[in-house]
């Protein structure tokens, strides 16, 4: 097969820049995770001493868990996923709760984990509040006030944007849900690396992580629930995590998860120091050497990580293909559904038009990067930029 001259790659080394979209393993957490995939292999259920250690593992992961965000024990149930630790917070609340009330607030710019989940509740005669944010993608804490009713059950905000990176007043909406007593769940996928996760400071009844955002496993996750908020189970079968989600226990994705957690958590000022400075470097080179692009979301409640932009008149997928080629992984907020190409919820909900929001690009900076990977990406943007802006001003022409 001759492969096709469009795709083909034109360099040699590669740049990874979509830490939001997914991160390496750590290998001190594959390191971690090893005996759990090879001789500690027995069914954490079961009464034998190789059993034992599995589920001593789990246990010791679960501690480790609830000390990092300040919470018990039995209050962190282990998942396969950021998207499922969101339905479950989601639909576990809505069901329970389905007597007291049908109104779930939430906001426009929310994960598709947590707005497929309402909408589908909204198949089930459940009624859904999706809140405007300013145009730097934040919701506004008076308008939570303003939407709860009496049969609010449920409020849903993210900690992080994943797509522009601003970050939420968490703090101040927790005053209003705490005042009015409605659970509040935050899907802190985005933050679990690079925010403080203490849930009683930050006054969360629920919380969502995902492993694979902070150098832990794929597949693997973790929902916060506070003692006392009432949460159905997605999963029925056996008595799994307290009864709450049954399926024998991924252990080494819990040990990897938990492992993955602590070193995020413990390594994170100088993480987010790394990655500041680079990001602020790709933001200035950027801005400062390309006409006709912005930078999307809040200049300063953003993600240390987060460098998302839109440019007026090239396509977020085409200028995605040309970085593929020189070795540039990044990501846009466009997603190619069905042979057309959707401009991103979130770009739109900040006010901008289609036409801009389809030129959507996000870099996002890792542990592993460098000023050589900054300095590579300022080197080829503004020519490729300007190339790309030819050819489709040419093509809007024909
Ligand atoms: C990645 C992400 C999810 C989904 O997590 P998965 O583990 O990939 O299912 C949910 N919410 C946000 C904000 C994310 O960035």
């Amino acid at each position: 097969m001759t492969p096709n001259p469009e795709t083909r790659p034109i360099v040699e080394t590669l740049t990874y820049l979509d830490h939001a979209a997914t991160t390496p393993l750590d290998p001190r957490v594959t390191a971690a995770m090893e005996p759990y995939w090879s001789t500690v292999y027995g069914n954490p259920s079961s009464m034998y001493q190789l059993a034992r250690e599995a589920r001593r593992a789990i246990d010791t992961a679960r501690d480790e868990v609830a000390g990092l965000l300040g919470a018990r024990a039995a209050e962190i149930i282990f998942t396969s996923s950021g998207s499922e630790s969101d339905n479950f917070a989601v639909k576990g609340v809505a069901f329970a709760q389905r007597d007291h009330g049908r109104h779930i607030i939430t906001s426009q710019v929310e994960h598709h984990a947590v707005l497929h989940a309402t909408e589908f509740l909204e198949q089930l005669g459940f009624e859904v509040t999706y809140l405007p944010v300013d145009q730097f993608g934040m919701v506004d804490p008076d308008a939570v006030a303003r939407a709860i009713r009496d049969d609010t059950i449920l409020i849903s905000i993210m900690y992080a944007n994943n797509e522009v990176g601003t970050i939420q007043p968490i703090e101040e909406i927790a005053k209003v849900t705490r005042a009015r007593g409605v659970p509040f769940h935050v899907d802190a996928v985005q933050a679990g690396g690079a925010l403080d996760l203490s849930v009683d400071r930050l006054g969360v009844d629920l919380l969502s992580l995902s492993g694979h955002k902070f150098y832990g496993p794929k597949g693997t996750g973790a929902l916060y629930i506070r003692r006392g908020t009432s949460c159905w189970p997605l999963i029925h079968g056996g008595g799994q995590e307290r009864g709450r989600r049954a399926g024998t226990e991924n252990v080494a994705g819990i040990v990897g998860f938990a492992t993955a957690l602590k070193l995020a958590q413990s390594e994170r000022n100088a993480n987010n120091q790394h990655s500041q400075r680079l990001r602020d470097r790709l933001i200035a080179g950027i801005l400062g050497s390309i006409p006709g692009v912005r930078l999307t979301g809040h200049p300063d409640r953003r993600l240390c990580n987060n460098a998302s932009f839109v440019f007026e008149g090239v396509s977020g997928e085409s200028l995605l293909l040309a970085l593929d080629r020189r070795g540039i992984m990044a990501s846009t907020g466009s997603a190619c559904t069905s042979g057309s190409l959707e401009p991103s919820h979130v770009l739109l909900a900040m006010g901008y038009p289609p036409r801009l929001a389809a030129g959507s690009l996000r870099l996002t900076l890792g542990k592993d990067n460098s000023d050589a990977d900054v300095d590579r990406v300022l080197d080829v943007m503004p020519g490729l930029v300007e190339q790309l802006r030819r050819i489709e001003a040419e093509a809007r022409l024909v």
